[in-house]
Parts: C-alpha cells; sequence; structure tokens
C-alpha cells in the first residue's frame, strides 16, 4: 500500500517506519526542514531503541522517504496518516490547530479517494471536524477514520510491531478493509483489531491514559500513607498486584507520572468533561495529587538539610520522564530541580540520553545552576546527596558501597525505589525513598 504520514515525531517516524518494514511504500512529511534534512541524511531524529536498523533498512530498499512536500506525498498515496502534535491550550483543551490546519490542506489537495486516518490524540468529535474541514474545500469523496496510538516511547517498536489491540473508529466498509488490510501483518497472534464509531474510538485513547494515571496516582497516594504510618508499598504493591482483577502493571510508587501524553491527556478529558457540565472529579484530584508527587521529594531534602540546602551540591540521576527515552515533556526532573534551586541548592546533573532536550526545555535559572555531566560517575563528584529521579537500567547499580566513595555521609533521594531495602542497609546509606522506611539516619 502507499501510505503519507503527516507528522514525523515519536509516532509518526515508529508507525511510518514499521508500515515500511511490512512491505509499504511509505513517505514521512514534516513542516521541520531540518528533521526532513537529517532523516534524508540517515540520522534518527529521536532517541528509541530498534528503531534505527529498521529506519536504515527501509530507506535501503526505497520504502521509506521524506519530504517537506505535502501535495507530492498526498497525490502518491491512498492512505494518509495524520501523526500531528496536539498540545495542551492554556486551559487544559487539546489544541487541534495542527490536525485541521492539515485538513484544510488535505481538502485543497486531494483529486481522488483517500482514507484520512487520525493517530493523534484528540478530542471526541475531532473525526467530524477534520471531515467538514475537507468537505468544506472538495467533492472528491474520502473517509476519515480515528486509529488512536498506544505504543509507548522507549518501547515504541516492539509496542507497534505487537500491539495488544488496534482500535479503528470508522463507520465507513470500504475504510475498515484497508485498514485490515494494512494492520494483518502486526495481529498475526490473534489480537484483536477492535472496530468501532469514531467517537468511542477517540474516547477509548482518553480513557485507556486517564485509567493508567490514576492508577500510578492512586498508588503515589498509598506510598504517601505509608511512609505516615510506617508501612512499605513494596509490600503492599506485592500483596494488591497478585489478585488478577487489579494485575502487577503500573502499581509502582515513584514521584509522579510525566511525558507527552498522560498529563496532556488527561488534561483534554477533564477539560471537554467541563465544557460538557460533567465534573470529572477523580482527574481533577489525579493531576493535583501528581502536581504535588513531582516535587514530593524536595521537603524531604529540606528536612535532611535542617531546612537549608543553599549552595548544598545536588547531584541529580535522570532527566527524561522515563527510561529509553530522550522526551523530557513535563518529566519531574523539570519541576524538582526548579524547586531545588529556588531553595539556593546547586545542582550536578547526568542523564543517559536527554541531556540536550533537558537543557533546552529547562528555565535559565536551573540552567545556570545545573552542571550537566556525560556521566552518572562525574554526578557524583563533590556533591552532598543525590536525587534518582529516572529509573535508568544503568543507575541500579548493584555496588551501592560506591555512593561512599563520593559523599561522607553517602545520602541517596531515591524517587523511583530503585534499590532493595536490605542491599541499602548493608551499604549502610542514609537513603530517602517514596512509600518505604528512611534508613541510614540512626547511625549519623
Ligand atoms: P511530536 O511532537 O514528537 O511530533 C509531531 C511532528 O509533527 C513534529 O515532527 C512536527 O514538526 C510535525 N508537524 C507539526 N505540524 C506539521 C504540519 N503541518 N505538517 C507536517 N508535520 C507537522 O509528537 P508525537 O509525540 O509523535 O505525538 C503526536 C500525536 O500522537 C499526539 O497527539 C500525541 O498525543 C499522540 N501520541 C503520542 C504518543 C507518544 O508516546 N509520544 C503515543 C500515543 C499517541
Amino acid at each position: 500500500m502507499n501510505i503519507a504520514i503527516v507528522g514525523t515525531g515519536y509516532v509518526g517516524l515508529v508507525s511510518g517506519t514499521c508500515f515500511a518494514d511490512t512491505g509499504n511504500n511509505v513517505i514521512c512529511v514534516d513542516i521541520d526542514k531540518d528533521k526532513v534534512e537529517r532523516m534524508r541524511a540517515g540520522e534518527v531524529p529521536i532517541y528509541e531503541p530498534g528503531l534505527k536498523p529498521l529506519f536504515d533498512r527501509n530507506i535501503r530498499e526505497n520504502r521509506l522517504s521524506f519530504t517537506t512536500d505535502l501535495k507530492s506525498a498526498v497525490e502518491q498515496s491512498e492512505i494518509i496518516f495524520l501523526c500531528l502534535p496536539t498540545p495542551p491550550g492554556a486551559d487544559g483543551q487539546a489544541d487541534l490547530s495542527f490536525v485541521l490546519q492539515v485538513a484544510e490542506e488535505l481538502g485543497e489537495m486531494i483529486t481522488e479517494y483517500k482514507v484520512i486516518v487520525n493517530k493523534s490524540t484528540v478530542p471526541v468529535g475531532t473525526a467530524d471536524k477534520v471531515r467538514e474541514t475537507i468537505a468544506s474545500k472538495t467533492n472528491i469523496p474520502f473517509d476519515v477514520v480515528s486509529n488512536p496510538e498506544f505504543l509507548r516511547e522507549g518501547a515504541a517498536v516492539n509496542d507497534f510491531r505487537k500491539p495488544e489491540r488496534v482500535v479503528v473508529g470508522t463507520q465507513s466498509e470500504r475504510a475498515q478493509k484497508l485498514m485490515e488490510k494494512l494492520y494483518t501483518p502486526y495481529l498475526k497472534s490473534g489480537n484483536p483489531l477492535i472496530v468501532m464509531d469514531e467517537r468511542s474510538s477517540e474516547l477509548t485513547k482518553y480513557a485507556a491514559n486517564s485509567l493508567l494515571a490514576t492508577k500510578i496516582t492512586f498508588m503515589n497516594e498509598i506510598a504517601n500513607i505509608c511512609e505516615k504510618v510506617g508501612a512499605n508499598v513494596d509490600n503492599v504493591r506485592r500483596g494488591i498486584g497478585s489478585d488478577s482483577r487489579i494485575g502487577k502493571r503500573f502499581l509502582f510508587a515513584g514521584i509522579g507520572y510525566g511525558g507527552s501524553c498522560f498529563p496532556k491527556d488527561v488534561q483534554a478529558i477533564h477539560h471537554t468533561a467541563g465544557l460538557l457540565g460533567y465534573d470529572f472529579k477523580i482527574l481533577d484530584s489525579v493531576m493535583k495529587v501528581n502536581d504535588a508527587q513531582k516535587i514530593s521529594l524536595v521537603p524531604k531534602v529540606l528536612q535532611h538539610f535542617n531546612g537549608n540546602i543553599e549552595d548544598k551540591m545536588i547531584g541529580i540521576w535522570g532527566l527524561s520522564f522515563k527510561p529509553e527515552t530522550d522526551d523530557v515533556r513535563e518529566s519531574p526532573s523539570l519541576y524538582l530541580m526548579e524547586k531545588l534551586v529556588e531553595h539556593g541548592a546547586k545542582l550536578k546533573a547526568h542523564d543517559p540520553e536527554a541531556l540536550e532536550t533537558f537543557q533546552d526545555a529547562a528555565s535559565d535559572v536551573v540552567n545556570e545552576n545545573t552542571e550537566y555531566v556525560q556521566t552518572p560517575r562525574e554526578a557524583l563528584e563533590g556533591i552532598d546527596a543525590l536525587v534518582i529521579a529516572t529509573e535508568w537500567q544503568e543507575f541500579r547499580i548493584p555496588d551501592l558501597d560506591r555512593f561512599k566513595k563520593y559523599m561522607d555521609p553517602a545520602v541517596v533521594f531515591d524517587g523511583r525505589n530503585l534499590f532493595k531495602l536490605e542491599d541499602v542497609e548493608e551499604a549502610g546509606i542514609i537513603y530517602y525513598s517514596v512509600g518505604r522506611p528512611t534508613l541510614g539516619l540512626d547511625e549519623n
């Protein structure tokens, strides 16, 4: 099949590359000229494990190409995927301007039947808006399909190639057949392609992300209670996670969710509900609790240093919002570091992939007070305490004694509960984590 992907970010580039890999001809369109040039020169502009070899292979085999020219891509394609940004506006409402702008251009361009598939996360009713926008410009027949994307950054290639389900919102038989044909190679293990109306499909994506954000947040509240009553959230997690009605996943306490999806999608569905006169109370709490959770290590740091961290040097491990990505959108580190600097601390920060993206996103005051370093070890040199904000695999060092070589006493604030309490106890470091007893204070 001939496919155009409009918007070549995390979703567009992964989708386009994976569609090419099952034999389709894919043209990726982006308005960012520099990005298109880099991709044409063979560079993958994002960090996503496993993407580069697929990208290289499909370019070599002439199935994957890049352009800024929407018109030529549309002319050559029967299916056009919209993988465009839908960032939150000031009031939390999803900004549809990117999607509707392209819809208008498509209305002016199409000369024969096309299926326009929206992969962006969009409010309920967007398929209708896209349809109306295109139809206001042309009489050529077309279908608009909702096909929300569930891939996770850091595991995007695998998620795309082996989806647990594909959701397709359409009432057109013709479009449905094309979508089934396109997705068949990815559903060989028997996972379903679920067809529904466009509105339900659009809502499915928001429901999924909001439920997951709620589950994480619920567990963070349990962790906060654990700290007050002297319980251990790891034990509670194991105790409830073995109940199949609850499940083991998304039960890990930490310093809150971030990223480009959960925060914005929770806000967007909350806002949509409000517009319809419905007060989505659970999500209101989820947002408030998560905002507080992102900076919940700060009072612990302050308390440890008797309320004064002026001129303390604090190491930071982890800047991306989760491991295996360079994405820092809504990363807890952004908020946490801002607060630490506000209280007068100096920072030394390391992340395996997100050093550049973080500096672009951080405020001037954070950048001015932070030394960014290339290795986890350098971030330990000369510090008074370490804060761990992202659960990168390489931070799970088994040798906890190492901290004592760089800090005296060694003080670690672990926002992701990376270490076993027994190991920490044996190493004799001062250790604060989330929802678990603080260790090592008595000896000092
Ligand atoms: P992104 O910001 O990484 O990429 C968007 C791309 O669109 C950018 O490269 C930008 O230059 C390009 N663009 C903007 N306007 C354009 C135009 N007029 N024509 C062509 N290109 C244009 O965004 P993303 O993370 O890939 O997310 C895209 C959508 O998918 C969002 O709605 C998001 O909520 C949703 N989504 C994201 C994820 C994720 O993990 N990132 C997962 C599922 C769904």
